[in-house]
């Protein structure tokens, strides 16, 4: 009775997580090419053809990139809520309609022992919203882009066995950085993305006594790097008092490189 993850790969070159349990498996978002998409379930030992669906989160390409692909060629199920439907449709090619279905905003899905809820998010997309995994007492949690998170998000999420969770930028980088000021308004925005400051506030926020470890995620080509983010993080944590290592871990990911394959 395990449940199993891989962050496959993660930034804004695309994005998507691995998940399983009890004979049911399922890609959060699938934002690199089909074939880029294949080449990482290779790396992890699993076929693609064996997904019983794919979970989308938001319309933004980094999110849906090999979506159409995959589900043509292997005849997969999309769940997403009705607004993102309307903003990716066209963006993924054709889909046959007995392959689409609603998952909408702050509900749950059940598959055999899987329980799957929807929880929504700030970010500046149409209807963005994550997803937390439970099964038997085990829970997962996948959150990036989002702006901020907010007391909310924060009672659904809190005291799960791991998050992949989003450590976007370092926000003197992003400042001192080359995009255009529009840019960089738009990530720092309540809308935008999760500095790793703010993510490590909000992670010493939702860790419980369950809580084993949190995998940095969504990190920005431009504005971060992993040994900063960790530090970063580790360091506002423990000026509240968390100590790295002691309560929970912290794990990288990688634009390309799937994370290795944990059970919970
Ligand atoms: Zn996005
Ligand atoms: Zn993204």
């Amino acid at each position: 009775m395990s449940l199993h993850f891989s962050v496959l790969a993660s930034g804004s070159t695309g994005n998507a997580v691995f998940v399983e349990a009890d004979g049911q498996s399922f890609l959060v978002d699938a934002g690199l090419s089909g074939k880029q998409m294949e080449g990482l379930f290779q790396q992890i030992g699993k076929s693609v053809s064996d997904l019983s669906g794919i979970l989308v989160t938001h319309e933004h390409s980094d999110h849906i990139k090999g979506i159409g692909v995959l589900a043509r060629k292997y005849k997969l199920p999309v769940y997403a809520n009705q607004k993102t439907w309307n903003a990716m449709d066209r963006l993924i090619g054709e889909v046959a309609v007995d392959q689409k279905f609603t998952f909408d905003m702050e509900t749950v899905k059940t598959f055999g022992s899987l329980d799957i809820e929807s929880f929504g998010v700030s970010h500046d997309a149409v209807e963005p919203m994550f997803y937390t995994f439970h099964h038997g007492d085990k829970k997962l949690v996948v959150i990036t882009d989002t702006g901020y998170v907010s007391d909310r998000m924060k009672g659904t999420i809190e005291n799960a066995d791991y998050y992949v969770f989003e450590s976007n930028h370092d926000v003197q980088m992003l400042r001192m950085g080359r995009y255009p000021w529009n840019i960089k308004r738009r990530i720092l925005s309540d809308v935008g993305h999760v500095s790793n400051e703010d993510a490590a506030i909000a992670m010493g926020e939702v860790a419980g006594d369950r809580t084993k470890g949190f995998y940095l995620a969504h990190l920005s080509t431009d504005n971060n790097m992993k040994d900063l983010a960790r530090m970063s993080v580790s360091q506002t944590l423990q000026d509240r008092g968390i100590i790295v290592g002691e309560q929970f871990s912290l794990y990288d990911t990688d634009p390309k490189i799937p994370t290795p394959l944990v059970a919970i």
